[in-house]
């Protein structure tokens, strides 16, 4: 089963994809996950995306879809992907679908994680202190949703025609979106 968790910074698809991992043998494939590993090994890749991630704006999409094509390809992952972050752009996610259609796979589920503002704002600041993230402050995370929601929004009318698109209160407590996510899966 492919997946994608799709939602603003802070709308808990790290946590969801994590539900995935444990209980359906998912790979996570967090695009900002490997993009902070670039940047921690400073590779040429990380040289180049570290004022854009510092500031809040969006990596290159060649640069992102050349990351994902690898792992698209990897056969041991095939149809045990859970996509967390990524398409983030109409580009993106035509990407996405060619690449699978090129690897005989689908998507089988979309999760849209919908979450106000406000709720955002608090969820961030907390993870700042637990994960000690270099753009999690709060103008940082203000630029992120502002550029997700004006990059993201093409992304989601791509999606929500849909039959296999699913929205979900985000704002709901972690075990509740997860009992969704599970009674949708088990229709
Ligand atoms: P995340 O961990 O998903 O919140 O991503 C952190 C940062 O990584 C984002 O603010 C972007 O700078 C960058 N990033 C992650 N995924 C993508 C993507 N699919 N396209 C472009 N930039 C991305």
């Amino acid at each position: 089963m492919n997946v994608i968790i799709f939602g603003p910074p802070g709308a808990g698809k790290g946590t969801q994809a994590k539900f995935f991992v444990k209980n359906y043998n998912n790979f996570q494939v967090s695009t900002g996950d490997m993009l902070r590993d670039e940047i921690q090994k400073n590779s040429e890749i990380g040289k180049k995306i570290i004022n854009n991630m510092n500031d809040g704006k969006f990596v290159d999409d060649e640069i992102v879809n050349k990351l994902i094509k690898n792992v698209i390809f990897d056969s041991t992952k095939k149809n045990k992907l859970v996509f967390d972050g990524y398409p983030r752009s109409l580009t993106q996610a035509k990407n996405l679908e060619v690449l699978l259609n090129e690897s005989n796979q689908k998507i089988d589920f979309i999760f849209f994680l919908n979450v106000n503002k406000e709720t955002i704002v608090k969820r961030i600041e907390k993870r700042k202190i637990l994960e000690k993230r270099s753009d999690d402050d709060l103008d940082t995370i203000l630029k992120r949703y502002d550029t997700y929601m004006e990059t993201t929004k093409p992304v989601l009318d791509f999606y929500s025609k849909n039959k296999n698109f699913y929205e979900i209160d985000g704002d709901l407590k972690i075990n509740e979106i997860t009992t969704k996510i599970e009674a949708f899966i088990n229709v």
